[in-house]
């Protein structure tokens, strides 16, 4: 997933975002609205994290301004207000969820993992079946004909991405702003090729098509070799 953090506390947001992305998810952390509202508009984000209490303006106008802009990006929200009020407030302001501080990362990333399945119609499935493979976003496990198989970090948010875009072709940079966040310097250039070049012999030849000038698309998920 790639996923927008807006949290000023600086312990909690480097704890969030680090243990996120060692949960291979591709996160951008900001500590105020105005650079994570420039981020909103040009990044594809699989949902946004916001805190509530931001310095200047506060989370919640935020989040009105972007649901009347018309953003459809998931959010949970996180509070250190726990009155019934004020989290009624936020769920009709356009959260999908919340969580109450102190936050557990294990309950963060699993109630993200929900809202990703809701938002993408896979709500009783949770497992994703392509074929011969199986995927458990929930532990990152792949299996290919029953059998396991070991992918790094990008290659299974590369996979992820493939597979929750079945019917779309996906040019290079979609794919590459799946994989890398800001923080990390520009990758190298043949990266992605490399990335593919692993799923392709890792699990299947066809598994990944090139679409010649385009980009890239999910194939068919059975042995062609
Ligand atoms: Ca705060």
């Amino acid at each position: 997933m790639r996923l927008l953090i807006l949290e000023d506390d600086p312990q909690l947001g480097e704890a969030l975002s680090g243990g996120l992305r060692q949960q291979g998810h591709v996160v951008d952390w900001f500590t105020s609205g105005p650079p994570a509202d420039a981020a909103l508009r040009g990044t594809p984000y699989d949902a946004l994290v916001l805190d509530l209490g931001l310095p200047g303006t506060d989370g919640l106008v935020w989040l009105r301004r972007w649901r009347q802009g018309g953003l459809a990006l998931p959010v949970l929200v996180l509070t250190a207000r726990d009155t019934l009020e004020q989290r009624i407030e936020g769920l009709d302001l356009g959260a999908d969820d919340y969580l109450i501080k102190p936050i557990a990362l294990d309950e963060l990333a699993a109630r993200l993992r929900a809202m990703l399945r809701r938002a993408t119609g896979r709500a009783t499935q949770a497992e994703w079946v392509h074929g011969d493979l199986r995927y458990d976003p929930a532990s990152k496990q792949v299996r290919w004909k029953d059998k396991p198989v070991e992918l790094t970090g990008r290659e299974t948010a590369l996979l992820e991405v493939l597979l929750k875009n079945p019917q779309r072709v996906l040019s290079k940079n979609q794919l590459l702003e799946q994989l890398y966040d800001w923080g990390g310097g520009e990758p190298e250039s043949n990266a992605l090729e490399v990335h593919i070049h692993h799923l392709r012999r890792k699990i299947a030849p066809g598994l990944v098509r090139t679409i010649r000038g385009l980009g890239y698309a999910l194939g068919a998920a059975e042995d062609q070799a």
